[in-house]
């Protein structure tokens, strides 16, 4: 994996840094490259088939995929249901893993710790990537800030990262030098917490979450996401996620009296693809 630049952007009036995980593969990007990495570069000459779950228009279904068609294995996914529309007018994420072989399976009673499931062929992939192993992929993330604020003398400066499952924010602040903040896009903060406790005991190394303006549910649209992601785009002219990054970046500027924002490491997290049928949507609602 090659490492992804640094850059300084404005947004806003405020310098931040910015990791560019979006940049390091058109199809294998963002963090769930990082999360996924044990997989691409460890052998598995037993496994030929991937399952994983979640939802239909999940950025790690996608990336899933993609590597499924790198490594030539099977890749099931199963979903509770796909809307009429989505089967009809396939786009986004769940059109280009269709492309990419994936085989999908609509079951309401999935339930990732099923033993039949469990085969010697078969590895088995939890919700957004939310496994243990995605430490050696953010391992590397860490090691190559830490590198960059040594070279650059970077004093008092924050990484900061939206989370879902929280895991990359959690393996983050296990291999980091400085102190890791994030906050919430799936669920509420309590349920955070409870991601971070569920791969890490030690509270001690969780990265600090910032509180939100308000409680936004996942995937649902808000003008102001969209006006963010817009100003985003004008200011800095990067491609930033729609899901994640807009409440990021709200987030942020709201707990700017508590945390310096000119000293913070915005990590990109890539999920571009993703944002196509969140555009449509959102252009269709405000436009
Ligand atoms: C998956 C994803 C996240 C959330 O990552 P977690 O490790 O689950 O917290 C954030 N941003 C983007 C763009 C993603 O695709």
């Amino acid at each position: 994996m090659i490492n992804s630049p640094i850059q300084q952007i404005k947004f806003r009036n405020i310098n931040f840094l910015v990791k560019r995980d979006d940049l390091l593969d058109y199809e294998f990007s963002g963090n769930k490259a990082r999360k996924f990495a044990y997989l691409l570069n460890n052998n598995y000459s037993h496994i030929d088939t991937l399952i994983s779950h979640g939802s239909n228009q999940s950025n790690a279904m996608y990336s899933l995929s993609v590597l499924c068609k790198l490594k030539k294995w099977k890749f099931k996914y199963y979903v509770s249901h796909i809307p009429e529309f989505l089967k009809s007018n396939p786009l986004g994420n769940y059109k280009y893993s269709l492309e990419n072989n994936m085989q999908i399976i609509i079951d309401e009673n999935f339930n990732i710790n099923d033993s039949n499931l469990i085969n010697d062929n078969t590895l088995i992939i939890k919700e957004g990537g939310a496994n243990s192993e995605a430490m050696f992929g953010i391992k590397q993330l860490a090691d190559e800030i830490n590198d960059y604020i040594k070279n650059n003398n970077l004093k008092d400066y924050k990484i900061f990262l939206p989370s879902g499952t929280g895991t990359t924010s959690l393996f983050l602040q296990k291999y980091s030098n400085v102190e890791v903040l994030t906050c919430a896009c799936v669920g509420d903060e309590k349920y955070l917490k409870e991601q971070f406790l569920e791969l890490e005991k030690d509270e001690n190394i969780h990265p600090r979450i910032l509180n939100n303006t308000k409680k936004f549910h996942f995937g649902k649209l808000y003008k102001e996401n969209y006006e963010t992601y817009k100003d985003l785009l004008m200011q800095t002219n990067i491609k930033f996620d729609l899901l994640y990054d807009p409440i990021g970046f709200s987030s942020l500027f709201f707990n700017k009296d508590i945390i310096d924002l000119n000293k913070i490491i915005y990590i990109h997290q890539g999920g571009i693809i993703g944002n196509e049928t969140m555009i449509e949507r959102y252009k269709r609602k405000y436009d």
